[in-house]
C-alpha cells in the first residue's frame, strides 16, 4: 500500500505523525479526509491539545493500531 503524506488542513504542517493521523480519524471518523495536528485538532474541537494527548494515550493503552 502506498505510504500517503497528509497534511494539516489548517497549517499545513506536514507530515503529520502516525499519533495525529490516528486520532482524527478516531474522533472525526475513519472516512475523515481532513486531517489536523493536535494543536489544530485541539482547536477546532475546543479543547487544549493536552487533551488530545491524553486520548491518544488512551487509545495507546487499549493497543488500537492507529498509534505508536
Ligand atoms: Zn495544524
Amino acid at each position: 500500500m502506498a505510504k500517503k503524506i497528509f497534511n494539516c488542513i489548517v497549517c499545513g504542517k506536514h507530515p503529520l505523525t502516525k499519533n495525529e493521523i490516528g486520532i482524527t480519524k478516531k474522533l472525526l471518523g475513519m472516512k475523515s479526509k481532513n486531517f489536523y495536528c493536535i494543536d489544530c485538532l485541539a482547536n477546532f474541537l475546543e479543547v487544549e491539545p493536552q487533551d488530545i494527548l491524553d486520548k491518544i494515550e488512551d487509545f495507546k493503552n487499549d493497543g488500537c493500531k492507529l498509534f505508536e
